[in-house]
């Protein structure tokens, strides 16, 4: 994968938490959600469900109000002509690469406008629409304030706790919390929710598959992700290779529930799966990939998963 180093990175689409701090100090404005957070239970389903790669820990009722960071220096760096070496950088680039994908994608598939949803990095832990996190849980999306979360040393314990070290990784997480963010506003994620709340033994084939939707998403965007352009209509990438294509099945394969389990020392339970075996999650990376488009996707349809 070659990135445009010419091309303009927009940091408005990341709201950079890393340097705030714990606690309620510092915040500027924080959004207005709900009441006083919500219970520690609640939180751990719902982030559960739609939540990051290794299911949850370490989360505690103090959601509160989520806080807002300070972008200048994320700004100021990635506006250097050395930019695209930088982590945060890259991975700005990436969601800016992920979400002109979806301003095209998602009317065309769901027939309305896209709504554009923040990236927030963080740092060790965070307050969040959902609750408050640790970085423990990996990258999630939380449906309550419409926003990815993501500490970008998760990508040091993939590289070498999950031994998924390739660059490409990296918007392919990026993708599939963006997946999770077209669930939520497609309204898949919230009629998933109430068919778990009918028949609760379903639960987790259907986390399965809304978990193998968000991969497919990934998949799709992958296949168009060259066409991505930034404000002025410079490509933000360059290229992308068979090679990028790899490095993102072989995530998959690291992160799927069988994978997972095996390496934690347990015996492999697949009534515990919630995100997929690593061949599941492989082979619908692939189905979006192969067709470039969402409508592949339908990981709900009988028989599908
Ligand atoms: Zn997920």
């Amino acid at each position: 994968m070659e990135l445009n180093e010419n091309a303009e990175i927009d940091t408005s689409q990341i709201d950079d938490r890393r340097s705030s701090g714990g606690g309620g100090g510092g915040g500027i404005g924080g959004l207005p959600i709900g009441g006083g957070g919500l219970t520690g239970i609640i939180v751990t389903v719902l982030l559960a469900v739609v939540g990051g790669y290794f299911g949850i820990n370490g989360l505690s009722g103090d959601g509160g109000e989520p806080q807002s960071g300070d972008n200048t220096r994320l700004r100021q760096e990635c506006a250097q002509p050395d930019k695209v070496k930088k982590l945060e950088c890259r991975n700005t680039l990436y969601v800016n690469a992920i979400q002109d994908y979806w301003v095209d994608a998602y009317p065309q598939h769901f027939g309305e406008a896209y709504k554009p949803a923040k990236t927030v990095f963080f740092a060790q832990r965070v307050r969040t629409g959902c609750g408050a996190a640790d970085s423990g849980v990996g990258p999630f999306y939380c449906p309550a304030d419409d926003q990815v979360y993501i500490d970008l040393t998760f990508y040091k314990q993939l590289a070498d706790q999950l031994g998924a070290p390739g660059e490409f990784a990296q918007p392919y997480v990026l993708a599939h919390e963006y997946g999770h963010h077209i669930q939520d506003i497609s309204g898949t994620e919230s009629e998933m929710r109430r068919a778990q709340q009918r028949d609760p033994d379903q639960a987790n084939k259907l986390s399965v598959k809304l978990e193998l939707q968000a991969d497919c998403y990934a998949g799709a965007w992958a296949k168009n992700a060259t066409g991505a352009d930034d404000r002025s209509g410079r490509k933000l990438f360059k290229s992308i290779t068979e090679q990028d294509i790899q490095e993102g099945l072989d995530t998959a394969a690291k992160i799927g529930d069988d994978t997972l389990q095996q390496r934690g020392g347990g015996t492999i339970n697949p009534a515990e799966f919630t995100h997929g075996t690593s061949a599941q999650r492989q082979q619908w990376f692939q189905t979006g990939f192969q067709s470039g488009s969402p409508k592949s996707c339908d990981t709900f349809a009988t028989g599908a998963v």
